[in-house]
C-alpha cells in the first residue's frame, strides 16, 4: 500500500508546485484501499478542510490512474482514526452498526464518538460562556448528583458540542469504566428507526437505558418527531431515576423549541439550564489566538483583532477564516500580516456583506416561531403574533438599516411610530431578559445562515 501511495504521490507531484506538494501532500498517508474506495489520513482538520476543498480531484485522478478504475477518495483526520474501521467502507460501517451484537463492551468502544480535541483544556472561557462551563465542570466532577439534567443552549457555533464532549472526556478521565455515550439527537432517531425496522426495539431500549452517562447533542432535532420523543422520554426517566447523569444541548431554550412535548419540556427544565451567549470581542481574540496556536499558524495580535472585529460571533466561522488565512500564507510562503489577512478576507467579507433585506428578516422570524409571514404583517394582536412581530421589527431595524417608514411599509403598511415602539420595547427587554437576548441571537444566526449560506 505504501508503495502504491508513493506512486500516486509521484503522479500528483508532477502536476502541482513543489511548495504546494510539500505543504499538503508530504504528511498524507493511505490507510485503506479497495477497488473503489481509498481512505487517506492527514494530520488535522486544517489539512483535511484544505485538501478536501482543493485537491480531492487530483487525488482521485491519481488513484484512478493507477487502479484503472473510478476511485472515491475519503480524507480523514489522523486523530479521528480509531473510530474508523479500515476493513469496511464507511457505508458498510453505518448500516447495521448499532445492532451487531451490541454489548456493553461495544458500547464502551463508542466512547470514541468523543471528539479528541473538544476538552475543557482547549475551551476558552469568558463572560459569555462561563456559567455553562462552570456547570459542565461541576457535572463532570460529580455526575448524576448535582445538576441533572444539565441543559446547555445557545446559537450555532458557540461551543455547545465542544462542552458536551469536554464533559465526556472529563468523566472518563476520572472513571474509565464509566459507560458513557455521546449521541446526536438525529442519530438517536436513526437508531430507533433501525431498531424498529430490524425488530430490535428491546435491544435499543436496553442499550440506552443501561448506561451511566448520556450526552445528547442538538436535542431540538427531535421536536415534532413523536415516536422519538416518546422513546427519549422513557430513556430519560429510566436514567434519571437511577441517578445517571444526562446532559443535553440545544439551539433554543426548552420553552422555545416548537413541537417539543410538554412532558419533555418540563423534564429538561427540572435540572440546570445554562446558556452560551455570543463571545464579545476580547474573547474572540483569545479564541483566535488559541486556535492559531493549535494549528501552528503564527499570527500577530493585530491580525487576531482584525479578524475578530470583522466577522460574526460564530466561532466555527472564525476558525474557518483563520484556516484559510493559514493555508494562503503557507502556500505562498508569506508571513501573516494585516495586508495578507485583508487580502484573503476581502472576497469572503464582500460576499458576507451582501445586504440583508427586511424580507430575509420576515422569512427567518416566521420560520423560527413557526407562524406565517402574513401573520407578521397583519394587525392581529394575539401575543403569539405580536411578540414575534415586534422581534421582527427590531431585527429589521438593527440589521438592515432601513428607515422606520420603509420597515412600516414592509410590515403591511404600518405607521412608523408602531415600528419605533416595537424597537424600543425589544431593545429594553433585551437588557434584562437573557432569554429574549438569546432568542434574538439565535434568529440572527438563522438569518446569516440563510443569506450567507454559512
Ligand atoms: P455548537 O455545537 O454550539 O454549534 P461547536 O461546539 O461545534 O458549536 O463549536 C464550533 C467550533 O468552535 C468548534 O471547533 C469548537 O472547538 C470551537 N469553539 C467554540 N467555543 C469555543 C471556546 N469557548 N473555546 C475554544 N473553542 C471553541
Ligand atoms: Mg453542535
Amino acid at each position: 500500500m505504501e508503495h502504491f501511495w508513493s506512486n500516486c504521490l509521484g503522479y500528483i507531484q508532477n502536476r502541482i508546485s513543489k511548495q504546494t506538494f510539500s505543504t499538503w501532500f508530504k504528511p498524507t498517508r493511505l490507510v485503506s484501499l479497495s477497488k473503489e474506495d481509498a481512505v487517506i489520513s492527514v494530520p488535522n482538520k486544517f489539512f483535511k478542510d484544505w485538501i478536501v476543498e482543493n485537491y480531492t480531484d487530483i487525488i482521485q485522478e491519481a488513484l484512478s490512474h493507477f487502479l484503472k478504475n473510478d476511485v472515491r477518495a475519503t480524507i480523514v483526520e489522523r486523530n479521528n482514526l480509531p473510530s474508523i474501521n479500515p476493513e469496511k467502507s464507511s457505508k458498510q460501517k453505518d448500516d447495521h452498526e448499532l445492532f451487531n451484537k451490541e454489548s456493553s463492551q461495544s458500547l464502551s468502544r463508542q466512547t470514541l464518538n468523543l471528539h479528541p480535541k473538544y476538552t475543557f483544556g482547549s475551551f476558552v472561557v469568558g463572560n459569555s460562556n462561563k456559567f455553562a462551563a462552570a456547570a459542565a465542570t461541576a457535572v463532570s466532577n460529580n455526575p448524576g448528583t448535582c445538576y441533572n439534567p444539565l441543559f446547555i443552549y445557545g446559537g450555532a457555533g458557540l461551543g455547545k458540542t465542544h462542552l458536551l464532549n469536554a464533559i465526556g472526556h472529563q468523566i472518563l478521565k476520572k472513571n474509565s469504566n464509566c459507560k458513557l455515550h455521546l449521541i446526536y439527537a438525529e442519530e438517536f432517531m436513526n437508531a430507533l428507526i433501525n431498531s424498529i425496522r430490524y425488530k430490535k426495539i428491546t435491544e435499543f431500549k436496553e442499550k440506552y437505558r443501561n448506561i451511566d452517562v448520556l450526552l445528547i447533542d442538538d436535542i431540538q432535532f427531535i421536536a415534532g418527531k413523536e415516536r422519538t420523543q416518546e422513546e427519549f422520554f422513557h430513556t430519560f426517566n429510566a436514567l434519571y431515576e437511577n441517578h445517571k447523569q444526562i446532559a443535553i444541548t440545544s439551539d433554543k431554550f426548552p420553552n422555545q423549541i416548537p413541537g417539543l412535548e410538554e412532558r419533555l419540556r418540563s423534564r429538561f427544565s427540572s435540572g440546570l439550564i445554562a446558556d452560551i451567549q455570543p463571545p464579545e470581542l476580547e474573547m474572540k481574540v483569545a479564541i483566535i489566538e488559541r486556535k492559531a496556536m493549535e494549528n501552528n499558524i503564527s499570527i500577530t495580535p493585530e491580525v487576531a483583532m482584525y479578524i475578530s472585529s470583522n466577522v460574526s460571533s460564530n466561532i466555527r466561522e472564525l476558525e474557518g477564516l483563520l484556516i484559510r488565512i493559514g493555508a494562503f500564507s503557507s502556500i505562498n510562503n508569506l508571513e501573516i500580516d494585516i495586508d495578507l489577512t485583508k487580502r484573503v478576507l476581502k472576497d469572503l467579507l464582500l460576499d458576507v456583506h451582501r445586504e440583508i433585506s427586511v424580507d430575509d428578516v420576515l422569512n427567518c422570524v416566521s420560520s423560527y416561531f413557526q407562524i406565517k409571514v402574513s401573520d407578521l404583517k397583519s394587525h392581529k394582536r394575539f401575543q403569539t403574533f405580536a411578540y414575534p412581530r415586534q422581534i421582527a421589527m427590531y431585527l429589521a431595524r438593527t440589521i438592515t438599516g432601513s428607515s422606520y417608514a420603509e420597515i412600516g411599509a414592509k410590515f403591511g403598511g404600518k405607521d412608523h411610530s408602531t415600528i419605533i415602539h416595537a424597537v424600543r420595547k425589544i431593545e429594553k427587554g433585551k437588557q434584562n431578559n437573557t432569554k429574549l437576548a438569546s432568542t434574538l441571537n439565535a434568529i440572527m444566526e438563522e438569518i446569516k445562515k440563510s443569506v450567507y449560506k454559512v
